[in-house]
């Protein structure tokens, strides 16, 4: 597998519109506006930084994976995205390792990229996404 670079920081907020004030305003980073992945029940907002971005992440629905992961663990960093060169070859050679996954195909994500998630339980906690962007 080869691994290209972070491609964003996923970060859950109970709300975009307030959320982003800090990494707009404060921070100075561009938003290049918000996109809602219906099949997720998200609506992410992307902020770029140099090479990745920051993706902020708004659940659309109470029982949505966002929703659910602040109600467990609060609001702040969920996931750390990866951009590989072949989402399936990756995920075929996870497999191969008996690594766990939550997706064992890649779906569509934000902005039209190929995702699959790593299961946190193989990754001692952190939950990662791996995505594919032509
Ligand atoms: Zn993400």
């Amino acid at each position: 597998m080869k691994i290209l670079k972070i491609d964003h920081l996923g970060i859950a907020v109970n709300s975009i519109e307030e959320g982003k004030s800090f990494w707009k305003d404060v921070l100075g980073l561009e938003f290049e506006g918000a996109e809602t992945v219906e099949e997720q029940k998200v609506t992410t907002a992307f902020f770029p930084v140099g090479e990745s971005e920051v993706e902020l992440l708004e659940s659309t629905s109470p029982d949505g994976p966002v929703a659910k992961y602040i109600e467990k663990k609060g609001q702040g960093m969920q996931h750390v995205a990866f951009r590989v060169e072949n989402i399936e070859e990756a995920l075929a050679e996870l497999k191969e390792k008996g690594i766990k996954l939550i997706d064992q195909t890649p779906r569509i994500g934000a902005g039209g990229a190929k995702i699959a998630f790593l299961h946190p339980k193989a990754t001692a906690g952190v939950l990662v996404e791996l995505c594919q962007r032509d």
